[in-house]
């Protein structure tokens, strides 16, 4: 079965809320005003330049499986 990205979140405790990943989203996929929400139609399935633009790897992916999520354990 294949696995996809679902959605993208941003990690509460690690965000700094310097909003780097704002400016370099090509597409706008994070809005740009409070509570700086993801618009997941937006973003772009195979793209992760937020993901390493970030310098406190506050972003992470939750991939899909068929019907179930795959939520990455905190470590
Ligand atoms: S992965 Fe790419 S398209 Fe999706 S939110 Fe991040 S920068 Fe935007």
């Amino acid at each position: 079965m294949m696995v996809t990205r679902d959605h993208l979140v941003r990690h509460p405790d690690r965000c700094t809320h310097k909003a780097v990943c704002i400016p370099v989203c090509p597409t706008g996929a994070w809005l740009s005003t409070p509570p700086y929400k993801f618009d997941e139609s937006r973003c772009m399935e195979t793209c992760r330049i937020c993901l390493d633009a970030c310098p406190s790897q506050a972003i992470y992916g939750v991939f899909r499986k068929g019907e179930k999520l795959l939520v990455p354990q905190p470590e």
